[in-house]
């Protein structure tokens, strides 16, 4: 969608070389941009039996509290190392050099509870595809993915199996 690729700023080489960052700052600045984002969202989902909204720290939380509020669902986080009192389960996952963890608390979800995830943004997908197995540990089931933008030259969204996915911007290349 245009309007959405409008208000994102491509920053070169951040944060380290060879990245193009994009920057969704504009964007959320621009309350009628950000609410076009959270009805586009909402009217996506709306008609889906969807119980409980799964944002990824931290600009998913952004875009995930907003969507939560206006489809009045639940809103779990997941967040980094560290971030949540005991008693939590993680994640670990491969990144290009290394690997990173996330967390959630045990009792956020229900047993068959079926959860919208969102993020800012796809990219090659190892984020979430952690918390799909995150969430899958705590016996949740994962209805669908969204995403503000989709770097799809990556292919994150193979990573993802069949689960459905939904982005507003979509980037073919670089
Ligand atoms: P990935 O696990 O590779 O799909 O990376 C997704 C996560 O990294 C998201 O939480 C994004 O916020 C962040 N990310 C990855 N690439 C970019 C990029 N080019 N610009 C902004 N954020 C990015």
């Amino acid at each position: 969608m245009d309007w959405v690729k409008a208000k994102i700023r491509n920053i070169p080489d951040f944060p380290k070389p060879g990245i193009l960052f994009k920057d969704i700052t504009p964007l959320i600045k621009c309350p009628e941009t950000f609410r076009r984002i959270t009805d586009a969202l909402h009217g996506h989902y709306h008609d889906e039996k969807i119980d409980g909204i799964v944002a990824i720290e931290s600009r998913g939380f952004i875009f995930g509290s907003a969507l939560a509020y206006a489809m009045g669902l639940p809103f779990h986080i997941v967040r980094k190392p560290g971030k949540l009192p005991p008693e939590t389960i993680d994640i670990s996952y491969d990144l290009e050099y290394g690997t990173d963890s996330l967390e959630i608390h045990t009792t956020q979800i229900e047993a068959g509870e079926r959860v919208l995830i969102i993020d800012d943004l796809l990219a090659t997908g190892g984020t979430v595809k952690a918390t799909k197995e995150l969430i899958g540990k705590l016996r949740g089931e994962v209805a669908a993915c969204a995403f503000v933008i989709e770097l799809a030259f990556l292919g994150g969204r193979k990573r993802l199996g069949p689960t459905p996915v939904f982005s507003l911007a979509i980037y073919e290349d670089e």
